[in-house]
């Protein structure tokens, strides 16, 4: 008989990996031979890149249950806790975060915020015609209407989609086009957003995800036990606002990789906001 998941009173963090791992180890004790991780650690492990599907195989050699059984369980249980993730942004002061939370995208908004800025450039003309032309475009102006975009792992926002640090909004970025890229660099600091959600505010599809892959990293480390935790590309879509009390912390990358220009590291001479100090 599997007993409880107790989770503590820590959200899981992707990062830290015994905010979810003991737990997990824990729960999963009485369906778990022991003596077969042991054996296969002692060989060094199995010669399975962390993001095969194949430990899912492994899962039940070294479990006595289907991973998908466990995988539908651990969704459930996931409700109980919460979650440390992200939200990569451009502003001029983190303090905007803990006053308003962070709100769903409204593309009447956006659009405003995009015309302000576009009148900023030298090259103005061509932006608000770019802008005129998105917004006309029912698919594109729609994009993300009343959802909001969260990573797991902080540190895919830093590398592989370090571009909402580093131009901000991908709804202005899009409307306004490439020639738009100096423009929105100069304005505000790259910042990450550190936020705790609960999981039940997750859908469903979402929850499950986030459970397979908790459980493919658990029998993964439970034999291999490398010293560092996968970078993930897992990212989640919520379709509430976050407010002020969830917002747990920021901080500001002091530099990035530009993956839309060749990969070139941009630094950011200011590496504090008002809200900062
Ligand atoms: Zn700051």
């Amino acid at each position: 008989m599997k007993s409880e998941l107790n989770w503590g009173s820590a959200p899981i963090a992707w990062g830290q990996r015994s905010s979810w791992f003991d737990p997990v180890t824990d729960w999963l004790s009485a369906e778990t031979n022991s003596d077969e991780i042991r054996s296969l650690r002692r060989q060094g492990g199995l010669e399975l890149c962390w993001g095969e599907l194949e430990w899912r195989d492994v899962y039940e050699n070294v479990c006595d249950v289907e991973f998908e059984t466990s995988a539908q369980e651990l969704a459930q249980a996931l409700c109980d806790t919460s979650l440390r993730v992200f939200h990569g942004c451009r502003v001029e002061d983190a303090s905007v975060f803990l006053e308003q939370g962070i709100r769903l995208n409204d593309p009447s908004e956006l659009e405003a915020r995009a015309r302000r800025l576009a009148c900023l450039a030298p090259h103005q003309e061509s932006l608000l015609q770019n802008l005129e032309q998105f917004v006309k475009e029912e698919d594109s102006f729609n994009r993300d209407i009343g959802a909001l975009h969260l990573a797991l792992d902080d540190r895919e926002l830093i590398g592989d989609c370090s571009h909402y640090a580093l131009y901000g909004s991908e709804w202005i970025l899009s409307a306004l086009g490439w020639s738009a890229h100096s423009l929105l660099r100069s304005f505000g600091i790259p910042t990450i957003i550190e936020v705790e959600i609960p999981i039940r505010d997750v859908s469903p599809a979402m929850r499950k995800a986030l459970s397979d892959q908790i459980l493919q990293e658990w029998v993964h480390f439970s034999i291999n036990q490398p010293d560092w935790v996968p970078v993930v590309d897992f990212g989640i879509c919520l379709r509430k606002p976050i407010p002020p009390s969830q917002i747990t912390g920021h901080y500001h990358p002091k530099s990035l990789v530009d993956v839309f220009h060749e990969k070139v590291v941009r630094t950011t001479a200011k590496s504090a906001c008002p809200s900062c100090a």
